[in-house]
């Protein structure tokens, strides 16, 4: 028999993880993304801002669900079958409750979810209910949805999943582990999205953990971006309404707002804030120029990018990585505004190669 081509992530990384033989490892064969070498944005870069920089996206829209969540979800899950637990909760802008209703699914565990009415993207929304969650939408923010099932969770008996589980950050450490291990060395930045602010915590943990062990020689800065309407880190005050059309960092009040603060001041880098209309910009370019479909959020990081490069704060020369949080296709109706209507001709060759060649 031929090895098999992926292994679950908490095997690949088990000697940096909080497992043991007793954990039943639940997978979906999370992790091992793509390190994506952004040619066309490099050009970008260089021309529009003389930017002279090698960029990578570390594209995470390919896990199981869609989204970076799954590296949390499987330890998080692992270790709540582990403990014996019976059911688990979240509060969720959409990808933590796709993934925590997967993962409980495979574990035969009961899943309840929190989420802010009229703000999830559709895509989300159907894999949870497919999975087979309790969906609870409420008339609030996410931020007011966190408060309850953490409760909730107390009251209910129930393991909390959300990003305050913190076998969701060791899981997500693996994302920093694989692109020093595909790079053979840390990046000098890296740009991420920012919401409730768990990733970019992830992240630098997991950066600094391969440091410690020689596995890199260098931290890269940590270039965190939340959207403008939504941005309570660079304002430095909870934001009670946050708007944006990135749902997924629609936060108000991340949860770990001192610790996203602590590794943007320990690795020398910045917490900004990007617009819709720059986030949107990236979100079309990397979809039409790069052959990568990411979700609005997502595109918050190379949003960042671009605007970091046209502010002089990126060194020529550097070695720079994205994170693409989450896959395009779990939010069409954004896709779809900006869609041109198929031309619409008769059933005839004709017709056909007229609009093929002109
Ligand atoms: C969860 C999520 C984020 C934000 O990550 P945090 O850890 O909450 O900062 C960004 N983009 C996508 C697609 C997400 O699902």
């Amino acid at each position: 028999m031929s090895e098999p081509r992926l292994i679950p992530q908490i095997e690949r990384y088990k000697e940096f993880l909080p497992v043991t033989e007793a954990t039943p490892i639940v997978s979906l064969m999370e992790g091992t993304t793509p390190l994506l070498r952004a040619s066309n944005l490099e050009k970008h870069l260089k021309e529009e801002h003389s930017l002279e920089a090698t960029v990578y996206l570390k594209y995470d829209g390919t896990n199981p669900t869609g989204s970076f969540k799954d590296r949390g979800m499987t330890m998080a899950i692992s270790k709540a079958v582990e403990a014996g637990s019976q059911g688990v909760i979240c509060a969720s802008t959409g990808n933590t409750s796709a993934s925590a209703a997967a993962y409980a699914a495979r574990a035969g565990l009961k899943c309840f979810v929190v989420i802010p009415d009229g703000n999830i993207a559709m895509g989300k929304l159907a894999q949870a209910v497919m999975h087979g969650a309790r969906v609870i939408a409420i008339e609030g923010n996410f931020d007011e949805a966190l408060k309850m099932v953490v409760r909730a969770s107390e009251e209910a008996g129930l393991t909390l999943v959300n990003s305050l589980n913190p076998f969701r950050i060791d899981g997500q450490k693996t994302a920093a582990w694989e692109i020093i291990d595909d790079l053979g060395e840390a990046p000098d930045y890296h740009f991420i999205p920012v919401g409730n602010a768990g990733n970019i915590t992830a992240y630098w943990a997991g950066f600094n953990v391969f440091k410690d062990n020689g596995r890199s020689n260098k931290l890269p800065q940590m270039m965190g971006y939340q959207a403008a309407g939504s941005a309570p880190i660079v304002e430095g005050k909870v934001i009670e309404n946050p708007e944006t059309i990135a749902t997924a960092i629609r936060i108000g009040n991340p949860a770990s707002w001192k610790k996203a603060e602590e590794a943007r001041d320990a690795s020398g880098g910045t917490i900004d804030k990007v617009t819709d209309d720059e986030i949107l910009e990236q979100y079309k370019f990397l979809a039409s120029h790069e052959g990568v479909f990411c979700e609005p959020a997502s595109a918050a990081s190379v949003a960042g990018l671009v605007k970091a490069a046209s502010e002089g704060k990126v060194k020529n020369g550097s070695v720079i990585t994205c994170t693409l949080t989450g896959h395009g296709l779990k939010d069409p109706e954004r896709a779809i505004t900006f869609a041109q209507e198929p031309v619409k001709v008769k059933a005839e060759f004709e017709a056909v190669l007229r609009e093929v060649q002109s």
